[in-house]
């Protein structure tokens, strides 16, 4: 990876980071107690709860992201000839990949084989021999 790449990757997580930290966590208003709207306050309630719930989800998914974005930060300032390395493999990681998603970790191999489900050392299933 190039000078020049790595400094634009570095771009996009401080802009990504940004985006964590400050427009997220997204909040949801608390029932709005101002009187622009009288009424309905009612019918919002269960609304209001639902979104509550899908903001805490998502924060939880964005919690992951961010500790990854600054994993990566870090990475770039101490260490910034491993940005962009498989941290399992030590392979290169592609570009593409890595401008899709500047602060992934693994190669796709790698990667995969994480995300395949966990098991035996085959990765061959029972039912392949019935
Ligand atoms: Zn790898």
């Amino acid at each position: 990876m190039t000078q020049a790449q790595r400094e634009k990757l570095k771009q996009k997580l401080l802009a990504l980071h940004a985006e964590l930290t400050g427009k997220t966590p997204a909040r949801i208003e608390p029932n709005r107690t101002d009187d622009a709207r009288v009424g309905g306050d009612e019918d919002e309630q269960p609304l209001n709860e639902m979104m509550q719930a899908i903001a805490s989800n998502r924060n939880r998914n964005m919690d992951g992201v961010l500790q990854r974005v600054l994993k990566a930060l870090g990475k770039l300032r101490d260490d910034p000839d491993s940005y962009g390395e498989c941290e399992e493999c030590g392979d290169e990681i592609p570009l593409g990949r890595m401008e899709a998603m500047p602060y992934v970790e693994f190669c796709v191999n790698c990667q995969g084989q994480k995300d395949a489900p966990k098991g035996g050392p085959t990765r061959r299933k029972l039912t392949d021999y019935t």
